[in-house]
């Protein structure tokens, strides 16, 4: 039995809905699925009213404040509502917004024209951000596709880079632990980390404020590094975790639950995983 723990609707950059999303769940034979839209609750009520024979996890996935490299952190069993990690996703909504405007004016300077009024009519409702910045670009043919708007314009030290205000991983690992939540350190190659060194000061650290899990088992990964992430998280008390991190049409070439074809999540990681739920 497979589960996907890491996965985005309409909410946030993912093309499905997520009523679709857990219908493509469980036709895939899925026994649960992880809503984790980028700082944003808003579609769980809708995935949650949809389960037929699923488990929904609600969930969120924060990016974190970190001088070089990604670092991305699964947040699972977040329930929407009031709560202390619930009240700063509103404001990192409302910072998205300001960032947004930003990016199209630099990107209108740049010669190639575009509203925030189209990037608000591509995203729809949920968080708004450079996924659909990009999308627009495409439609325009600014560029080809996706991934060239990313290496050309929008990713990190490219033209139209713009920074914004992020939690740290202090923050984001405390506010999930202190709201009843499973923090998972989210696809690690994306750390940028190769040193064993580097890896084991970090995983410490990021144990220190609460960190409960690692996810190993990750569409791009092939299966010596499944192995040895999840080898690693042994050998740093964490829990291994994996999911697809299905986007649709915003990701190429990803299934939700077996990625790129390879990929099973084992339902024994969820039961683990569920133990630790405060
Ligand atoms: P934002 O939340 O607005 O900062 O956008 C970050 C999101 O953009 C990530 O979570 C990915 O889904 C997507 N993304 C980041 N880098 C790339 C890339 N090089 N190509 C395609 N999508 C990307
Ligand atoms: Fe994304
Ligand atoms: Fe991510
Ligand atoms: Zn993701």
């Amino acid at each position: 039995m497979a589960v996907d723990l890491h996965s985005h609707s309409t909410y946030s950059d993912g093309s499905d809905t997520p009523a679709e999303l857990v219908s493509r769940a469980r036709e895939r034979g899925l026994t649960a699925v992880a809503l984790t839209d980028h700082d944003t609750l808003e579609g769980v009520e809708e995935a949650t009213a949809a389960a037929d024979g699923i488990e929904v996890i609600p969930g969120t996935e924060l990016s974190l404040q970190r001088l070089e490299g990604g670092m991305h952190l699964v947040v699972l069993w977040l329930s929407p509502g009031r709560g202390p990690l619930q009240d700063r996703l509103a404001e990192l909504q409302y910072a998205r917004g300001s960032r947004n405007q930003l990016i199209v004016d630099e990107l209108t300077r740049l010669g190639m024209p575009i509203t925030l009024d189209e990037i608000l009519v591509e995203a729809g409702d949920g968080s708004v951000g450079r996924p659909h910045i990009a999308a627009v670009m495409v439609r325009k043919g600014y560029v080809p596709d996706i991934k060239t708007a990313f290496d050309l314009w929008l990713a990190n030290g490219a033209p139209a880079y713009v920074k914004r205000r992020l939690l740290t991983p202090e923050e984001g690992i405390g506010l999930a632990i202190e709201s009843g939540a499973v923090p998972v350190l989210a696809h690690p190659h994306t750390l940028g980390i190769n040193r064993a060194v580097e890896m084991a000061d970090i995983l410490d650290e990021l144990k220190s404020y609460g960190l409960i899990g690692l996810e190993a088992h990750y569409s791009t990964y092939h299966q010596h590094e499944r192995d040895g992430y999840a080898d690693l998280a042994r050998r740093f008390g964490l829990l291994a975790s994996g999911g697809s991190d299905y986007h649709g049409t915003y990701k190429q070439g990803i299934e939700l639950g077996s990625g790129h074809g390879d990929l099973a999540v084992p339902e024994s990681l969820l039961e683990a995983l569920r133990e630790r739920r405060q």
